[in-house]
This record gives C-alpha cells, structure tokens and sequence, in this order.
C-alpha cells in the first residue's frame, strides 16, 4: 500500500469501518511509515481535542467563508479559518493534513445543519399549505364560507376586532372582479387565522391571514396541492395565504389588490 492510499483511508480506519484485509494492509504499511503514523497521531489528538470542546456554536462569520472556499475551491483560507478557531498550532509534519480534516468536518457539520435547516423549514411550509388547504375545502363544505357575510369591508374589520389577533385591512374588490363575500376565523397552523373570503366567477378564494411580527417581507410564492392553487407571502408583520380552485394568474390578480 502506499502513502496517498493509506492517507485515504487513515479515517476510516481510526474509526474501524474498513473490511479486515485493508485494515490489516494499513496496519503493515503504518508500522513501516512514520509519515502515515503521525498522521494518525494527529487525527487521534484531533479526535480528543474536539471531543473535549464539545460541539460549540460555530463563529457566525465562518459560514460564508465556508461557502465562499467551497465556491473557489480554495482551501488554504477556511483551513487558516478552522486552524485559528478549533486547534492551537502545532510543529508537527501532519498538520497540512489535519487542518484539512478540520476543514472538512467544519464543511460538513455546516452543509448537514444547512440540510437540516432545510428540511424543517420545508416541512413547515408543507404543514402549513396542507393546513391552509383543509381549512378551504371545510369552508366550501359548510353551509356557508363566512362568519360575517356582507360585501361592506366597513362591516367585516370590525367584527375581525376583539375574535382574532389580526383586524386585517378589507377591501371590497368587485369593481376588479373580485367581490367580497365576508370573513371568519379559522384556525390553521396551530393558530387562529383571519379569513377574508371574495368570489371570482363561481370560484371561492379564501385569504387566510395571521400577524407574524419579525418576519421580514417575503416574495411571492405560488404552489399547487391537491389541485388548488396556493400563493403565500410575508408583508408588513402579516403572513398571507390565498387559496382556490382558480388559476395562479388570477389568484395572482387578487394578490396584487389586497
Ligand atoms: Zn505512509
């Protein structure tokens, strides 16, 4: 076996996930090779030195510096990064090679929090499109959408006062088609939501609505579920879901009205 080969398999090895044959070949070649034996002698004061720190928060500004390197693919500034943050210096021959590690794991800790990141921010958002979706087929089911029925958006903010946690601004849309049918409340992502129901032809477009104070102000975001089209965005501290069996270009329409 040769160095870079044992080199390659270094990690595997301390942590005794290669296949007896090769486990014994690297052991025969790091007995020879006192290169390969530092090096393992680093990862192994590697190994202990991290699990004595213990899992810190990493420094805010290493993430896009991590992204920026992994972006050129240069990595001599993250592992200068990884070596002044994690590991005191150390004259040893094999410590290129265990920054790199560093370096790595630095990588991967944050690309697997990033994924995890993801993930549950997508599975909230699918939460709530199923959630937004329930609550309008329920309200096309019932007897009637709304609570308060009235086309007079004069009528309808004030009784939003005092049920919900959002009086939310109405208005009567008919002159652009869109005329409003009236509001309820409804609860939808664990929390009591406004609705604001209007009409397009024969088609019923619930607008769902909840205070989301701190959220900052997000795109437009169209998405369908079960064949109804959704569109859902952030302004002002209001989070806002439309929802209909009408086609996003519509439904866009009303959007750009409320
Ligand atoms: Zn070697």
């Amino acid at each position: 076996m040769d160095c870079d080969r044992a080199c390659d398999l270094l990690g595997a090895y301390r942590d005794g996930e290669l296949g007896v044959d090769e486990s014994a070949g690297l052991a025969a070649h790091i007995a020879g090779c006192k290169t390969c034996r530092d090096t393992l002698a680093e990862y192994d004061r590697l190994g202990r030195a991290l699990a004595a720190e213990g899992r810190r928060p990493m420094p805010l500004s290493l993430g896009p510096k991590v992204r920026r390197t992994l972006d050129t693919e240069d990595a001599d500034g993250i592992a200068a990064e990884a070596r002044s943050w994690r590991m005191p210096r150390t004259r040893s021959g094999a410590m290129a090679f265990a920054s790199r590690a560093a370096m790595l794991l630095v990588a991967c800790s944050l690309s697997a929090g990033t994924s995890w990141f993801l993930a549950t921010r997508g599975d909230r958002i699918e939460q709530i499109e199923r959630d937004v979706v329930s609550a309008h087929v329920r309200s096309l089911l019932a007897d009637s959408p709304v609570q308060v029925a009235t086309s007079d958006q004069h009528t309808v903010r004030p009784w939003f006062a005092g049920r919900s946690d959002l009086a939310p601004d109405v208005k009567d849309l008919a002159s652009q088609g869109f005329p409003l049918v009236g509001g309820r409340l409804d609860y939808v992502d664990g929390r009591r939501a406004s609705v604001l129901v209007y009409k397009r032809r024969l088609h019923t477009i619930n607008v769902f609505l909840w205070p989301s104070p701190g959220n900052a102000d997000s795109a437009l975001r169209a998405t369908t579920r079960n064949g109804y089209t959704l569109l859902a965005y952030t302004r002002g501290g209001v989070t806002t879901w439309l929802a209909s069996d009408l086609n996003t270009e519509e439904l866009k329409t009303l959007a750009s009205l409320l």
